[in-house]
């Protein structure tokens, strides 16, 4: 491992643009849960399957049954960026990294710091109301109770992807262009299960291929680089 790191460190010096393509795992040492480990929201008991909960059918059909998995698992307001978030922060201060493509919706680069950030999926801290597109921050959606309505009596939408729905194609090709440019892609904390997100990294054609995750990947065996354990943990000694 500790050659790994030392040779991770070395590309990350010689860069100077590197892009960061991450997932729920760069957010689990910062206390939310992601989908597929085995403490992950996917192994938990509902009613109903957390990918029926989180589609667009079952936000129109059952709205209250969406806002209450919704406030008590994606909702972390209180969590705070960890190592990982921290480290890709200084980096693009630093003009090592161009950009972070995030599958993430905590906001959490943001709040380390990170400017350039494509949210894939959106964001908890973004809502609107679906009839007249008032502006809602995620405060007021904690706060309410039920389903949160607007002053114009339309429900209020979190800015989240869910299943069924199309990712913003803006969003996406700025995510393909800055991949395909990268001189190094450091993929980490995801599962790569999730398409069209886990797709771009097809996008990239360097030689600096870099993965880090606890568990293992379809990636592993393509990469020039891989390394597994806890991406917090492994960016601090960067
Ligand atoms: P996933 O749950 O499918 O996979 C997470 C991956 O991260 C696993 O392979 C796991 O081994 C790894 N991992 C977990 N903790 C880690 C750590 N500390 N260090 C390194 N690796 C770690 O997540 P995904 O691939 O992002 O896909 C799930 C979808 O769920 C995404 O589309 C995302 O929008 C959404 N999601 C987001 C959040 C969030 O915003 N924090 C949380 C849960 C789910
Ligand atoms: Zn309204």
């Amino acid at each position: 491992m500790d050659r790994k790191i030392r040779l991770l460190k070395d590309w990350a010096r010689e860069s100077s643009n590197i892009v960061f393509f991450g997932g729920a795992g760069v957010s689990t040492e910062s206390g939310i849960p992601d989908f597929r480990s085995t403490d992950g929201i996917y192994h938990q008991q509902y009613d109903y399957p957390p990918e029926e909960i989180l589609s667009h059918t079952f936000f129109l059909r059952n709205p209250g049954e969406f806002f209450r998995f919704y406030r008590a698992k994606m909702l972390c307001l209180d969590a705070k960026p960890n190592a990982a978030h921290r480290k890709l922060a200084q980096w693009e201060q630093e003009g090592k990294l161009k950009a972070i493509v995030t599958q993430n919706i905590d906001g959490l680069h943001q709040a380390a710091g990170s400017k350039k950030v494509f949210e894939l999926h959106g964001s908890v801290l973004r809502n609107t109301c679906m009839r007249c597109g008032r502006f809602y921050d995620a405060q007021s959606i904690l706060r309410s109770e039920g389903v949160p309505h607007c002053d114009c009596g339309g429900i209020i939408k979190p800015d989240v992807v869910l299943y069924e729905e199309g990712l913003d194609q803006r969003t996406l090709q700025g995510a393909v262009d800055v991949i395909a440019d990268a001189d190094m892609l450091i993929v980490g904390g995801t599962s790569l299960a999730v398409y069209p997100a886990a797709g771009l990294v097809d996008f990239y054609t360097g030689n600096r291929l870099v993965l880090i995750n606890r568990d293992e990947t379809p990636l592993d065996g393509r990469a020039d680089l891989v390394l597994h354990g806890k991406i917090g943990e492994i960016m601090a000694q960067l």
